[in-house]
């Protein structure tokens, strides 16, 4: 297989301080799909020095010919949409359907953050209010560019989540360098040719291939870098977070997300959005629904309208336009769902559909009486299942939705406005999806947990937002 490069200043390369490549598998039949270089701290040190050096001219570019070039490059991810989606779903092994759909939000998010780029409004100070001044100061804030940011990226959703890093920072003024997952390179490579291709500067965009536990330390714990923006598991994040040192900080990471069933909620619509947002890419999304806590009057109810949903799952080949359901990055992934819907099962929990595992592929998965301080509700699961609990009345359902380390995100279905309005106010969730599930997202909303699932937000305004540092300008007269 050919290599594809990484870019590095400008150039399109290979791995210069290492020489190696390697293969980028599909984890659905383990065919080669791409070969890229892997990255040394050679490698590293040419993207960091090329980024400060870009960054220092990216600064200098006013914001509308910075929203031109990535207007342009949203046209470009537009045009290979197919191509992309095509990437995505090989390296992922996610269904064709939800990489289109996926891929074809690209252009879209840096439209969004191209706009606000343009929009690094600051604010006037009324100083004249604070006793000890008077009207000879003007005070004022202003936002510049972070400088160097460094993007690091998972592999569930290889464009969004690239995306939601390098077009904010990028129409911000910054200079990135990216770091995608070992497992899918290959889309982030594809949709960085598209802001080169559309005139970006040599040097404010690199991006390195290879392997994040070496490269990350390099990366994270440089003096040059001003600001790390991190989506991933908890785990990587708080080494992040220990070896960063003084820098910005955005972790976006794990989640068990809720879902409460309250009595006279729609259980059709309930069953339904849950047969979706527990199974979508597998279950392996950050707001995947993990665990539904009905109420004891409803469960039954609701279990008999799920399972069949569940069970309707069309697993298997990812590029088949009539799979629903696709396989998890990988065999050992996989074994690692199998055996924790096997562990809960051996703890007393019901498996009432699914559990069963066929290379990287699990069966959707139903797990009903599940302990709720069990390990399979705690602990992120990342896979196709799903595990019931009930609670009897609302003081110990929000206690189940809350009980946990994390807070990304939260849905409750309820008829009873007053339920959904107390949903709002105790549960501690980045965001709260009334009569849906967690597994919603529009690009343009503020996105990230509370807890032990991160720092900071993204979508376009508010990752412009962090990836720019406000300065306060006192402009010193004199009393007349
Ligand atoms: P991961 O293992 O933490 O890897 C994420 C990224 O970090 C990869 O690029 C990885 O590189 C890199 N990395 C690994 N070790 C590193 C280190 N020591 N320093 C710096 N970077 C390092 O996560 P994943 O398995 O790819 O993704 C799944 C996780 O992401 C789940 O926990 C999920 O909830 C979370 N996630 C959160 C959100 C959100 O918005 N909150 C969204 C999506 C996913 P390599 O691939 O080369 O190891």
């Amino acid at each position: 297989m050919d290599l594809t490069p990484m870019l590095i200043g400008g150039q399109w390369r290979p791995a210069v301080g290492t020489g190696k490549t390697e293969d980028v598998t599909s984890p659905y039949d383990g065919a080669i799909v791409g070969t890229v270089p892997v990255a040394g701290p050679d490698d590293v040190e040419a993207a960091l020095s090329a980024a400060e050096a870009g960054a220092a001219r990216w600064r200098r570019t006013p914001a509308h010919e910075r929203m031109r070039i990535l207007l342009r490059a949203a046209q470009l991810a537009d045009e290979r949409a197919g191509e992309i989606a095509r990437t995505i779903s090989a390296e992922v092994g996610k269904t064709i359907n939800e990489a289109s759909g996926e891929a074809s939000r690209s252009g879209e998010i840096i439209r969004l953050a191209a706009f606000e780029g343009t929009q690094l409004y600051g604010d006037t100070l009324p100083l004249d209010a604070n006793p000890g001044t008077g009207l000879d100061k003007i005070g004022f804030t202003q936002r510049q560019p972070c400088g160097v940011v460094v993007a690091i990226s998972p592999f569930n959703y290889p464009a969004l989540l690239v995306l939601h890093k390098i077009a904010p920072a990028l129409a911000a003024g910054n200079a990135v360098v990216l770091k995608p997952a070992r497992t899918t390179p290959l889309t982030a490579l594809a949709l960085a040719a598209c802001f080169v291709d559309a005139g970006l500067p040599d040097g404010v965009l690199s991006v390195l291939t290879g392997p994040g536990g070496e490269l990350g330390d390099l990366l994270v714990t440089d003096r040059r870098v001003r600001k790390i923006s991190f989506t991933g598991s908890t785990a990587t994040g708080e080494r992040i977070a220990r070896m960063a040192g003084v820098k910005k900080l955005s972790l976006e990471l794990g989640a068990s997300c809720p879902v409460i069933i309250l009595p006279g909620a729609d259980l059709d619509l309930a069953a339904s959005a849950v047969a979706d947002g527990g199974y979508v890419n597998a279950g392996q999304v950050c707001i995947s629904v993990q665990r539904v806590i009905a109420h004891p009057a409803v469960s039954g109810d609701f279990l008999d309208a799920l399972v069949p949903r569940v069970q309707a799952i069309k697993v298997g080949d990812p590029s088949s336009p009539e799979t629903k359901m696709g396989t998890l990055i990988n065999s050992g992934e996989a074994e690692r769902v199998r055996q924790s819907i096997a562990s809960a099962a051996a703890a007393g929990a019901r498996v009432l559909t699914g559990g069963a595992r066929d290379g990287s592929m699990v069966a959707p998965t139903v797990v009903a009486d599940v302990e709720p301080s069990s390990a399979f509700a705690q602990e992120e699961l990342f896979g196709p299942a799903v595990a019931i609990s009930t609670a009897a009345d609302w003081a110990s359902a929000v206690a189940q939705a809350n009980g946990t380390a994390y807070g990304l995100a939260a849905g409750i279905f309820t008829s009873d406005v007053a339920g959904a309005v107390r949903a709002v106010r105790e549960i501690d969730a980045g965001s709260i999806h009334i009569n849906w599930t967690p597994l919603w997202r529009a690009d343009l909303m503020p996105y990230g947990g509370l807890k032990g699932s991160g720092i900071g937000k993204e979508g376009p305004r508010w990752a412009v937002e962090e990836m720019t540092e406000l300065k306060t300008v006192i402009l010193h007269g004199r009393p007349w």
